[in-house]
């Protein structure tokens, strides 16, 4: 009896990794090109992201597409595979270290936005928010919005805007590609209107703006 009939009944008798693998089993394919294809084909992110999954350690895919507008409305906000990886960026480039800076949960109040939803609450198309390039967000307990607000722009933290929203909450960007022009704004209502004032970095950390 020659080796290989002597290993094929070692195999038998107890098993072996490798006779689990069939032959023909194709490699599995990796849950990007998977979300890729589903995207083609239906326009739409993957199913793959869903309801608890983690974009960061601290933020859902949840609570960065929800919104009861479109909830209300019959809207599919479902991201497509590129603003999902947007948001990841954001999560992870911005909300996360201020999260953990603060030691206290984020409330998001606005994530990702469709271009019909956006439309719905009276945005512009251009709004960093379709692309799930920009959030709007509190800290929970102690700390104010602005008091967030200054900590991101005297921090290292890369961004693109970030906007003191009518002392309400925080809007900010972070965008993957192309410059991350740390553009710092104040939003006010005058006279029933929004208007945004900009500071240079330098300004804020000198504390040179109106409230
Ligand atoms: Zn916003």
């Amino acid at each position: 009896m020659d080796i290989s009939k002597i290993m094929e009944i070692i195999v038998k008798l107890f098993g072996s990794k490798k006779s689990e693998v069939k032959s023909n089993d194709k490699p599995p394919k990796k849950a990007q090109d998977i979300a890729k294809k589903f995207e083609k084909t239906t326009g739409k992110a993957t199913k793959i992201w869903k309801v608890g999954d983690k974009l960061s350690p601290h933020f859902s895919y949840d609570e960065m597409t929800r919104s009861q507008t479109a909830e209300r409305n019959s809207i599919d906000n479902t991201p497509k595979v590129e603003q999902v990886d947007n948001l990841i960026a954001l999560c992870e480039n911005v909300l996360e270290p201020v999260r953990v800076h603060f030691k206290n949960p984020a409330t998001v109040t606005s994530g990702f936005r469709c271009i019909e939803l956006n439309r719905k609450i009276g945005s512009t198309d251009r709004s960093q928010h379709t692309k799930g390039e920009a959030a709007d967000f509190v800290i929970n307990g102690s700390p104010t919005v602005t008091d967030v607000w200054k900590w991101i722009i005297d921090s290292d933290l890369d961004f693109d805007q970030v906007i003191q929203e009518f002392g309400r909450w925080v809007h900010v960007s972070y965008k993957r590609s192309g410059e991350n022009r740390h553009k710092c704004s104040i939003a006010k209502k005058v006279d029933g209107k929004t208007r945004y004032f900009h500071y240079t970095e330098e300004q804020i950390e000198n504390e040179e703006y109106e409230l």
